[in-house]
């Protein structure tokens, strides 16, 4: 039986397949967010937090996290260990 088929034969199938599939599609995408660390808000992958949770380190632990070099995932290791601590945010530091 051919999917032409089943779709003569059921046009109730492809109505729901229609409107399943761009769910499926969304859901897969927002999975694609990692949720922040600190507060569980979906974030890009590519950043290590939120906006709003970035916005509340201390401006010379942003600039710290900002450089890519050898010890960039020491300090992002730093970060996660004071967030999953409870450290308040304003107050996490990490390797200049
Ligand atoms: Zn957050």
């Amino acid at each position: 039986m051919t999917a032409a088929a089943v779709g003569a034969a059921c046009p109730l199938l492809f109505l729901v397949a229609a409107l399943v599939l761009p769910l499926l599609l969304y859901r897969s995408r927002a999975m694609a967010d990692t949720p922040c660390r600190k507060c569980r808000t979906p974030k890009p992958p590519r950043m290590y937090l939120c906006g709003t949770c970035w916005q509340a380190l201390p401006a010379p632990t942003r600039c710290a996290l900002n450089r890519r070099d050898s010890r960039a995932m020491f300090r992002l290791r730093e970060l996660h260990k004071q967030v999953d601590a409870g450290v308040p945010l304003a107050e996490i530091g990490v390797t200049p």
